[in-house]
């Protein structure tokens, strides 16, 4: 049974706009970060002058010269969601401006794991929250300038910086740096931070481990389960390797498979690869996925001074065919990408019909891989099965996909 939903007029809202056109996602934060030339001294700002919290210490620690608490903080851009809000609410304003219809907030480090880097893992929900609300506050904002068109906040949950599926160690193939439990304990103390903050959505991005998302969709389901209330997720994986594969070696379809028990609104695809190298994977989803399919791709493959060189003209000319080709109900950018490449893939949506979500007959039974804590059905592990017999691909009425 499907709960109902946490903030009805607003998944309203986003369904019927997903009925209407193509929706556009932001573009980079850290890319547009990069521009500002922060130093250590704006990342830590008064709060964390000294390189920790300065209103929390572990119960019976006072800090102090030499506590040996401190962290370099330049680099731990979600901070600045504390530190710099003015930065991080001016960059979600000039993507909304640009063009885009949904803001992602900047939490995409906001996890106890990986938070652990700098010292403040005591602050993930805390910087969810305000993550949050700052992106929905800027929404509320353009929203008041034009109230005909709805703006939403994403919460994003990053896939952290710890894989739990493969070991780190080449010498200890069965080590692991973090078990389920870990990250669905990290994930659910995110969750609740986003959606006190008031986010629309929550989005599990940048998927290179399906287990890890596994954990963040059961973390997102227990969340849910505590308000006895929900809001529309969405899921974002990384092909990262030239055969067209996850980190944990899945294609495309067996990664949708593997999260569909979870319902999303939407799945899809980002980072790693330009639009080009993404398009026969995003179109093999579009194939098998019945929900919306989203695409947020790098400026093109990084060069060799790890920079982005896609124009926005390229990509959006690259994108706009996509929509043409009617794969896309979601569309916007990831590493590289500014306001002016949100803006050409915009211009290059208007007016494209959004791709019809298919009704597909349900799989057989045990089909799906169900039970959403972390098995992976073995014969759709890495490669799906060929279709079974009852699963019809046929384009229904738009009506119909509600
Ligand atoms: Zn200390
Ligand atoms: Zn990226």
């Amino acid at each position: 049974m499907m709960l109902p939903w946490l903030n009805p007029a607003r998944a309203g809202a986003l369904l019927d706009a997903l009925r209407e056109r193509i929706l556009v996602l932001d573009g980079a934060m850290g890319t547009m970060i990069q521009q500002h030339g922060l130093q250590e001294d704006d990342y830590r700002g008064e709060r964390f002058a000294h390189g920790y919290d300065a209103l929390y210490a572990t119960h019976g620690h006072a800090h102090g010269p030499g506590c040996g608490c401190g962290h370099d903080q330049k680099g731990n851009n979600d901070l600045l969601t504390l530190t710099r809000p003015d930065v991080i609410a001016a960059i979600h304003r000039a993507y909304l401006e640009a063009g885009a219809d949904l803001v992602e907030t900047n939490t995409f480090n906001s996890t106890a794991i990986a938070l652990a880097d700098y010292g403040l893992s005591h602050l993930a929900r805390e910087l969810n929250q305000a993550g949050a609300r700052l992106a929905r506050g800027v929404c509320d904002a353009v929203e008041a300038q034009d109230p005909a068109r709805p703006r939403f906040a994403v919460g994003v949950l990053g896939p952290t910086n710890r894989t739990a599926s493969i070991s780190p160690d080449v010498n200890r193939p069965g080590h692991r740096a973090v078990t389920f439990d870990e990250l669905r304990d990290a994930y659910r103390d995110a969750a609740e931070g986003l959606l006190d903050g008031g986010a629309d959505v929550l989005m599990v991005e940048t998927v290179f481990d399906t287990l890890n998302a596994k954990a963040a969709l059961f973390a997102i389901e227990e969340a849910f389960d505590a308000r006895g209330a929900r809001v529309p997720v969405m899921v974002s994986g990384t092909i990262t390797d030239a055969s067209g594969r996850t980190l944990s070696g899945q294609t495309a379809e067996a990664f949708w498979y593997s999260v569909a028990h979870a319902r999303p609104v939407a799945i899809g695809l980002n980072c790693a690869l330009g639009a080009r190298e993404l398009r026969v994977h995003v179109d093999a989803l579009a194939q098998v996925a019945d929900t919306h399919v989203s695409c947020h791709p790098n400026a093109g493959l990084p060069n060799a001074f790890g920079g982005y060189d896609e124009t926005p003209e390229d990509m959006a000319r690259v994108l706009g065919e996509f929509g043409r080709a009617g794969l896309l109900n979601l569309v916007g950018g990831c590493c590289g990408t500014t306001p002016a490449h949100i803006a050409a893939i915009a211009e290059a949506m208007r007016g494209v019909r959004p791709r019809v979500v298919p009704a597909l007959a349900p799989l057989p039974s045990g089909g799906s891989g169900g039970s959403g804590r972390g098995e992976v059905e073995p014969d759709r592990a890495l490669d799906p099965a060929p279709p079974p017999p009852n699963l019809s691909l046929h384009a229904q009425g738009e009506e119909q996909n509600a």
